[in-house]
């Protein structure tokens, strides 16, 4: 047997959120060219562009809708069930559905405080719940990686909802790990430095701003979906067994200046 079966995600099955563009759409194509087959979710009412992609590697996906603003914890656990019918089980689980909102912190809504942190962090909770349930009861372990952000580590300009729930994100992957660990879950996350995605688009089109972020970026250029597929693969996979409760940035050296 081949070293690099471990990091193989063949006859895995994998559930990941936000998956119709951006980064969730790299993670399931990542995925997939590791072998798993990817139920994904997003309020989209289509994903053929991620169906269609799927369908070019020859691989296994489908698609689910849900609105996971708007999502309870019982609507969450119906859609893990839901999940687990289609390929007969979960081994992993990608928290990566999530929204920011930009306004000065004086003048902060209600509603861009609530919507950021109903995604970002409440549906992150309930939904890895759901899911580790779901891994005790097949016995199995399993893992769980939430896409956090640099918001993790630093406090951001405009944003407060958003880093809010991302420093939020890292602490809950520690608490979920202490946790988990004796039924074997993994629970990590991946730390996204600056990323070329739907996300980032108002920054980038904003020329002063994406001039100064790209000069402090260490690596010289923007991220892209594949930048953080393959580090999603490595922590999906039995190559990690022995890592839970760490955020991993994925930054081009952001966070090291
Ligand atoms: P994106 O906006 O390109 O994609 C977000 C995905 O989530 C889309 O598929 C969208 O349809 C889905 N989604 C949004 N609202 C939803 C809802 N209410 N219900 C269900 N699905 C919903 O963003 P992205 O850049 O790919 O971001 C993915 C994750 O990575 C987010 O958690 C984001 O905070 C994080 N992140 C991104 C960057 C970056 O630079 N792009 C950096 C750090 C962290």
């Amino acid at each position: 047997m081949s070293y690099l079966n471990k990091f193989s995600l063949k006859g895995k099955v994998a559930l990941v959120t936000g998956t119709s563009t951006g980064l969730g759409q790299g993670i399931t194509l990542g995925f997939i060219q590791a072998g798993a087959k990817v139920v994904g979710v997003d309020y989209m009412p289509t994903q053929d562009d991620t169906a269609e992609k799927v369908k070019a590697l020859g691989g296994e996906f489908t698609s689910l809708q849900a609105d996971l603003i708007k999502a309870t914890p019982e609507d969450l656990q119906a859609l893990v069930e839901k999940a687990v019918k289609i390929y007969g089980k979960l081994d992993i689980l990608v928290n990566n559905a999530g929204i920011i909102r930009r306004e000065d912190a004086l003048d902060f809504s209600k509603e861009n405080w609530y919507d950021v942190m109903a995604i970002n962090i409440d549906t992150v909770f309930f939904l890895s719940q759901a899911v580790g349930r779901q891994y005790v009861k097949q016995g199995t372990g399993g893992k769980i990686i939430s896409i956090a952000s640099m918001l993790s580590y630093q406090g951001g300009i405009r944003v407060p909802s958003y880093t809010a729930s991302k420093s939020a994100v890292k602490g809950l992957t520690m608490a979920l790990a202490n946790e988990w660990s004796k039924h074997n879950i993994q629970v990590n996350a991946i730390a996204p430095g600056y990323m070329a995605t739907n996300n980032t688009k108002q920054l980038r089109d904003d020329e002063t701003r994406a001039g100064q972020i790209l000069e402090r970026i260490p690596a010289g250029r923007w991220g892209t979906p594949e930048d953080v597929a393959a580090p999603a693969v490595f922590l999906a996979s039995s190559a990690s067994d022995y890592i839970t409760g760490f955020t991993i940035a994925v930054d081009g050296g952001w966070l090291a200046r």
